[in-house]
């Protein structure tokens, strides 16, 4: 028997068609490229989205075309994402740190009809277009007065664009299982893969940000988004911040230390996302200033794992809370959000900062189990650890128009690979033990890179640490710890370190080597790149070996 309710469909222009209304005069305050700080409200920018709206429609753009967005994050990106959706096309967002070639496969594959850039793209456009047939114009964001000189056929002015139209539309309607957003995987493997969104999980996603473990934007908090919008629709911030009113508070292209403290400090922002190395920045500047930006309460860090050190550094020191989140682009991203249960309000503190270590805990929408290598299921006591496998609304079900990547990734039963190693408990919180291709296999058991990292950065010597199993005659591979030094300290020995670290991981996990270098290779997501460390290092071997 069918239930007889009504069968609206979950659109991604009624999440912003929702904000206008209710929360008309909830600001967007972004760091913008022509200036100091731009801000205006969620109607505006409701009005705006519509004008571009009518601006693609009068570029002959249709429901299902790509249009792809090579922006920061800022108030036009904001109407991009609600716009270019709204209408029924797809909004394809591009990190501008691929690499060129991919830049130019992504674009090609995704066949994109217009590309809208930041002023700060136009010379890497002018340098790609030549090899981008199908793209039929280019659209500037900026104003009349800021347009650059280029050498780009067909650029447009974005606010010619949105000035020549009134904002009279009426979002369409149409089934939500159409595609909204298109995002690529970094690809430290093979081409990017793309993640096509839909309308509707996207808007289911948005209720799992705006509601897990009290993380996400609610609508008394001020938000900032230093997850760049390139990325993973910014971990559906953007979505939630209209959904709930939040204000929405965007760095724009500063990403410095500095320029994050007083953005904070400004906007009085209570609730950040982003990855590690941006909250390492953030601390080193808080420490100069003695102090942490005025109001900053939660901090929610994912991308990659947040050592303990630095949970402390946080909560002991300055009283922000932290949530350490995990997720995937193939997962909207949000698979698990670290918050206590009320039942551990009792544990030690030490015990509680183990549990905040972890990458979280299971989020209503994501299933998730564990599988060894023969591919049966693992218990989930806190120790087992094998392949983590998960499905759900918002998880996807296949890459776009890639079915190579496709048939390695999905299993025939309906399940998404992760690619990680972890641990679930009985609770639902998750422990990444490494990633499938970067865990150390040695004398047949295995060493966990990430755990090794967390505890090597404890160091107060150690800026920023990553370990990769190397080949060992006896052993099979052997961890080498490639660290980079903190400021103004003196670089640790390798028996220093072991020192240090002998308390915190077992014996015969201790690094056999220790190599100090003056930076880490990064990937365009800001993870430390194993792949490009370990082609930097394939002529190395341990000392004496
Ligand atoms: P990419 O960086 O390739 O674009 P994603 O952003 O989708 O891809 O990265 C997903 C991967 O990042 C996960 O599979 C996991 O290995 C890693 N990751 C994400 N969050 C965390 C976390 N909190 N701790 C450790 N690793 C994480």
């Amino acid at each position: 028997m069918d239930g007889l309710m009504m069968d609206q469909p979950l659109l991604i222009s009624s999440l912003i068609e929702f904000g206008a209304r209710y929360h008309s005069k909830s600001e967007i305050v972004s760091r913008a490229l022509e200036g100091p700080i731009h801000r205006y409200t969620m109607a505006e920018a409701n009005h705006r989205s519509k004008q571009l709206a009518q601006a693609l429609t009068r570029l002959g753009v249709t429901e299902g075309e790509r249009i792809a967005t090579i922006a920061w994050n800022g108030y036009r990106h904001f109407e991009l994402y609600f716009g270019v959706s709204g209408m029924g096309a797809v909004c394809h967002t591009i990190n501008p740190r691929l690499f060129h070639e991919q830049i130019v496969y992504v674009i090609n594959h995704a066949e994109d009809k217009y590309v809208f850039m930041d002023r700060t793209f136009v010379p890497l456009l002018e340098a790609l277009a030549g090899h981008l047939p199908k793209v039929a114009g280019y659209v500037i964001m900026t104003d009349k007065e800021h347009m650059p000189e280029t050498k780009l056929e067909n650029a447009l002015c974005y606010e010619e664009l949105l000035a020549a139209e009134d904002g009279d539309y009426q979002w369409p309607e149409f089934d939500e299982r159409t595609a909204s957003s298109l995002c690529y995987t970094s690809g430290t493997t093979g081409n990017p893969k793309g993640v096509l969104y839909s309308h509707r999980s996207t808007v289911l996603h948005t209720f799992t940000v705006c509601t897990a473990g009290g993380a996400g934007p609610n609508t008394r908090s001020r938000y900032l988004s230093l997850v760049p919008m390139f990325h993973v629709n910014a971990w559906g911030l953007p979505y939630g911040c209209a959904m709930t009113g939040a204000k929405l508070v965007l760095p724009g292209p500063r990403y410095e230390g500095d320029a994050i403290f007083d953005l904070m400090d400004e906007e009085k922002v209570d609730k950040a996302a982003g990855v590690p190395t941006l909250w390492m920045l953030l601390l080193a500047e808080m420490e100069k200033r003695g102090r942490k930006p005025e109001g900053f309460k939660t901090l929610v860090v994912g991308g990659s794992a947040f050592p303990a050190s630095m949970i402390a550094a946080y909560e002991d020191k300055y009283g922000v809370d932290v949530h350490h989140a995990w997720g995937m682009t193939e997962l909207s991203p949000i698979g698990t959000v670290g918050t206590l249960l009320p039942s551990m309000d009792a544990l030690s503190k030490e015990e509680r900062r183990a549990i905040k270590t972890t990458q979280g805990r299971a989020v209503y929408g994501v299933e998730k189990k564990i599988v060894g290598e023969n591919g049966a299921q693992l218990p989930e006591d806190g120790k087992a650890f094998g392949e983590l496998l998960v499905r759900g609304p918002w998880t996807a079900s296949s890459y776009y128009n890639d079915p190579d990547a496709t048939a390695q990734s999905f299993t025939e039963d309906g399940w998404f690979r992760t690619g990680d190693i972890v641990t679930l408990d009985e609770n639902g919180f998750m422990n990444i033990v490494d990633r499938n291709k970067d865990v150390i296999k040695s004398a047949g058991e295995w060493i966990s890179s990430i755990d090794l990292e967390n505890a090597a950065m404890g160091h107060p010597a150690i800026q920023e640490a990553a370990v990769i199993g190397m080949p060992h005659p006896k052993w099979d591979e052997r961890p080498l710890l490639v660290a980079v030094a903190a400021e103004g300290e003196a670089p640790p020995t390798l028996d220093e370190v072991k020192e240090f670290l002998a308390d915190k991981v077992a014996k015969w996990w201790l690094p056999d080597d220790l190599m100090i270098l003056d930076e880490l290779p990064h990937t365009a997501t800001g993870k430390v790149s194993k792949l490009n460390l370990r082609e930097q290092l394939k002529d190395y071997s341990f000392p004496g070996v």
